[in-house]
């Protein structure tokens, strides 16, 4: 049993671009109540890891081998000590991408986000707030990924999100727009899958 309907949605995000896979370190923004971070311990399998961001306390994974990858940190990613501590919890969990011939990537294979603002019922303020919150995701993606992983990011759908994807696929070898089947019919969001991060991130190392 998943924890949101939301969890349908990071499994058709997946099938359709396959961002997740074993052995992985993801990052997972917007994380509660924790549907996707289900989704995602499932994907990554007993060898990668999770970290679950939320401003909402995210309870422990029933399942205790799901709940053995993932770690939680309860802050507000539009803080930069929140994005610190996210740093700081994949840097600690590397898994060898910092020697080698990818060394200058950072430690992480995935950065998904689902986050949402309160609505205020207002479309274009709530929209906004939405496309800044994608911004944010899109900042950490770009400290924490490796070269060649994947973001997902959710949007309200208005005018400025054109910008926002050409700004996402800049830095990724394409990027796709979809709406997973999961998504309400009324629902104006809409997904941007980031394939392939190509240049390095600032070196989180050192
Ligand atoms: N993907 C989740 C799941 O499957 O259970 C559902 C996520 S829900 C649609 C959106 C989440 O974004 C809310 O839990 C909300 O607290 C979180 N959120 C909104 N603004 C945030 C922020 N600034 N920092 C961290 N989380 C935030």
């Amino acid at each position: 049993d998943y924890r949101s309907r939301s969890a349908y949605k990071l499994k058709q995000l997946d099938d359709l671009e396959n961002v997740i896979s074993g052995g992985d370190t993801v990052v997972d923004l917007g994380a509660a109540p924790g549907g996707w971070l289900q989704v995602a311990a499932e994907k990554v399998g007993p060898e990668g890891n999770v970290i679950g961001v939320d401003l909402q306390r995210i309870k422990d994974l029933e399942d205790p081998d799901l709940a053995e990858r993932v770690e939680t940190i309860r802050g507000d990613m539009t803080e930069d000590r929140t994005r610190e501590r996210v740093l700081e919890a994949a840097g600690g969990d590397v898994d060898g991408d910092t020697t080698g011939p990818d060394a200058s990537g950072g430690p992480v294979d995935a950065v998904v986000s689902d986050m949402a603002p309160n609505m205020s019922g207002e479309y274009s303020l709530d929209q906004a707030r939405s496309l800044h919150l994608a911004r944010q995701a899109f900042e950490t993606a770009l400290e924490l990924l490796d070269t060649g992983g994947d973001f997902v990011v959710k949007v309200f759908e208005g005018p400025d999100v054109d910008e926002f994807r050409a700004d996402v696929g800049d830095a990724f070898q394409y990027v796709r727009a979809t709406t997973p089947k999961a998504t309400r019919d009324e629902s104006s969001e809409i997904y941007l899958i980031g394939k392939g991060r190509i240049t390095a991130p600032i070196d989180a190392g050192d």
